[in-house]
């Protein structure tokens, strides 16, 4: 068999609404969560019966925005500063020979309702609508190996971006607040984990404005003498 299809069983619905700044795994960004929609016939409450035993699960899904853009063997992973090239099955990059990715999320509740199942999760590295291709309960006695080496990305990637709301954006943020508890929070965590090109980061005197969708807002943000300045937060307008 040379290849094969295979079906979209849901989607993700996400704060991230763009690939830019989204986190590269699951779990930097804790604010950052989630839902797996189910479609049918895949919505039946059977086929989610018992997984609320687990606290996690691999969501594997396919990298929609990037497939386009091919595969190469070689690939130059973003915490390796984008100067050295190692193996396309060395990497997470999104560009592969089959587009699929998988993360392990954190499965907080499941919903079931009106003909619809909704899985609630928790931080994630998707953006919104990712297609989702199938769900394993995570097992932690197979899956965990406390001395597995991981080469160039043994430990998590350090986010010690400092991020400050500049004093225009503090009433905004109040006002938004109340309809999206934890906001200044995730934007925070968002930009802690600095989502500039890695050219970027080593240029002194940048100075560019940036802009990303989260949610339903338009964050935009400067970085001045290593530090994130928000200087602006607004409803988002396509
Ligand atoms: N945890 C998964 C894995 O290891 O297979 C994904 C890792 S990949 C490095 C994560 C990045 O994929 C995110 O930072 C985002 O830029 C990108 N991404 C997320 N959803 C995507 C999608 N649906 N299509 C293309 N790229 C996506």
């Amino acid at each position: 068999m040379q290849s094969f299809e295979c079906n979209v069983i849901g989607h993700i619905e996400s704060p991230y609404k763009e690939k830019f700044a989204i986190p590269r795994q699951p779990g930097l960004v804790p604010g950052g969560s989630g839902r797996l929609h189910l479609h049918s016939p895949y919505n039946d409450p059977n086929s989610v019966r018992g997984l609320t035993q687990f606290s996690h699960i691999w969501v594997l899904f396919i990298f929609h925005q990037t497939m386009q853009g091919g595969w190469k063997p070689l690939v130059r992973p973003p915490r390796l500063g984008g100067n050295e090239k190692m193996g396309v099955f060395a990497t997470r990059s999104t560009f592969r020979p089959n587009p699929i990715g998988m993360s392990l999320i954190e499965l907080k509740n499941v919903i079931v309702k009106n003909n619809q199942v909704i899985l609630e999760l928790g931080s994630l590295d998707l953006v919104d609508g990712t297609p989702v291709i199938d769900i394993k309960p995570y097992l932690p006695f197979a899956e965990s190996i406390a001395t597995a080496k991981a080469g160039f990305a043994q430990d998590a990637p350090s986010d010690d971006m400092q991020v400050i709301f500049l004093p225009q954006v503090q009433q905004d943020l109040v006002k938004y607040q109340q309809s999206y508890p934890g906001l200044s929070e995730f934007i925070q965590q968002v930009l802690m984990q600095d989502p500039r090109p890695a050219y970027k980061k080593h240029g002194t005197n940048e100075q560019r404005d940036y802009a990303v969708h989260l949610l339903d807002f338009n964050i935009r943000w400067r970085v001045i003498d290593s530090v994130t300045e928000v200087f602006a937060i607004e409803p988002y307008e396509k």
